[in-house]
């Protein structure tokens, strides 16, 4: 069997163990492959294994890569992770069923305009900053109500949860805490936390939706 497939299983057994012993968690969290920078061929096994969520974070990779191989599997769930230009936004909502990255009003609108005009409405992650870093995308968290209010209310789009990357090499458990609740406050049920280093801690935390690279697909080389 294909590396990444065994990698999968692992995690799919470890984290089922590990729900099963925290009882404030019922629900498995679905387990996003994060496969960008690898080919087709690499990912294809865990297609075959009957994988449904996959993740990339840059557009026209993802077109290149998905395009094809998704109108012949339609019930596949490409998630968009990854920071989202304006100028993409066309390409993004025809091709992703979830986008983990909103965070700013002109993006909101954007997604709005073309979401009346392909006719079509993707789950959406508003994508937060905690640790209010420069160099990370997201909203800062003073004006998350704001932001969601316009996202949820004034464009109705379909804001399912929140997102958040900690800080680097930070004790990530605050970080997930704040998010919980923060999400909790708005009725919002999925967080979207948790990558290879860090998962096991975003799903003692209440995560719904890891993403998962390095664990399950090996080393990137670039990127
Ligand atoms: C690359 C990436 C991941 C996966 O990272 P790993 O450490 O390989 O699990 C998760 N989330 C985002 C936003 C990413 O860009």
């Amino acid at each position: 069997m294909h590396n990444s497939v065994d990698n999968l299983i692992a995690i799919q057994k470890e984290i089922q163990l590990k729900t099963s012993e925290n009882k404030s968690s019922k629900n498995l969290p679905e387990i996003i492959a994060v496969s960008k920078t690898f080919m087709m061929e690499n990912i294809i096994p865990l297609i075959n294994h009957g994988h449904l969520h996959f993740g990339e974070n840059k557009v026209q990779e993802a077109i290149e890569k998905w395009e094809n191989i998704k109108s012949d599997f339609s019930h596949l769930n490409l998630h968009m992770i990854g920071k989202l230009q304006t100028n993409k936004v066309k390409h993004a909502v025809s091709l992703f069923d979830y986008i983990h990255s909103l965070d700013n009003f002109k993006l909101a609108e954007k997604i709005f305009n073309e979401q009346e005009k392909q006719n079509k409405k993707i789950k959406i992650f508003i994508q937060v900053n905690l640790g209010e870093e420069d160099q990370k995308s997201g909203i800062l968290l003073k004006n998350l109500n704001n932001f969601y209010t316009f996202c949820a209310k004034e464009l109705s789009l379909n804001i399912i949860g929140l997102m958040c990357i900690p800080p680097a090499n930070h004790e990530p458990t605050d970080y997930f805490k704040i998010l919980k609740s923060a999400a909790d406050k708005l009725s919002l049920k999925d967080l979207s936390m948790g990558m290879s280093s860090d998962f096991e801690t975003a799903l003692l935390n209440g995560s719904t939706y890891l993403r998962l690279g390095s664990v399950i697909m090996g080393k990137r080389n670039v990127n």
